[in-house]
């Protein structure tokens, strides 16, 4: 049994339009607002999973460094994720284990810093960082939708340290602690599955990154493979209701956790 805690790490906007899809303006309009240009804000909402044997940190926020060069998406109110798990009475030397659901700059960002002197640093310099094989493929191998999502400063100090740990099939990684490959918005993408005492919590990040896109065919028009991510939402949704677990929504300003009572 793990115990969570959520780690709200900043917020963005994203354009209504390619967060919705094919999905009309009419529509989304009533289950998520946006602003007089069209833009939604979004969170990026990480978790700390920790029982007496691990420190599990999912996602890591789009972090400190280079956002400046980001600022179409106008990052704002940017928390440190180390200062987060500090007063929860963890420093990031003991973080055991970084689950990274994909690896675009909103999701893996904060998994190195620049320290004063401008040099990269990892930030949970002793935890291993597990990743969908395949989305390790397309980080080091960009296709053309997604080349300028992945910033090679955010994981290849990792990789260089050793820490990288590739995941090609569903896994129990820890007892409690299962992930499975989700494609559709990107490939290899990882949703994690957490026992704790409140019940099961799920981990969808970009399969349903808002409470709103909990519906098969509310899909992002940045998702890759559209079709394919109708079939892992078909597949995820079950196993939600089935299990009748909790939903962390990453992005949702407005929702964080939809526990499974009260979600319709
Ligand atoms: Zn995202």
């Amino acid at each position: 049994m793990f115990h969570c805690q959520i780690l709200d790490t900043g917020f963005f906007y994203a354009d209504g339009g390619a967060m919705f899809g094919a999905i009309p303006k009419r529509a989304w309009k009533r289950k998520y607002p946006s602003d007089e240009q069209n833009c939604c804000e979004m969170a990026m909402r990480c978790l700390l999973a920790w029982n007496e044997n691990k420190v599990i940190i999912l996602d890591t926020g789009v972090g400190s460094k280079d956002v400046g060069k980001l600022s179409y998406y106008k990052f704002h109110d940017l928390q440190d994720i180390s200062s987060l798990i500090r007063p929860l009475g963890f420093e990031p030397e003991q973080v055991t284990d970084v689950v990274l659901s994909h690896l675009h700059f909103d999701h893996c960002g904060g998994c190195t810093y620049k320290d004063q002197s401008g040099n990269l640093r990892i930030t949970f310099p002793n935890a291993k960082h597990w990743i969908g094989e395949a989305q390790w493929k397309s980080f080091m191998s960009p296709n053309y939708l997604e080349s300028d999502a992945f910033r090679p400063d955010d994981l290849m100090p990792v990789f260089n340290a050793g820490l990288v740990n590739l995941l090609d099939k569903d896994a129990c990684l820890f007892d409690g602690f299962y992930v499975g490959l989700y494609n559709g918005h990107t490939d290899g993408q990882l949703v994690s599955f957490i026992e704790t005492d409140e019940g099961r919590i799920i981990y969808p990040s970009d399969v349903i990154p808002t409470k709103a896109h909990y519906s098969v065919d509310w899909i992002s028009a940045y998702d890759i493979k559209p079709l394919e991510s109708v079939g892992s939402k078909i597949k995820l949704i079950k196993k939600i209701e089935e299990s009748k677990s909790s939903v962390i929504y990453y992005h949702d300003v407005f929702n964080k956790i939809n526990a499974f009572d009260v979600r319709k």
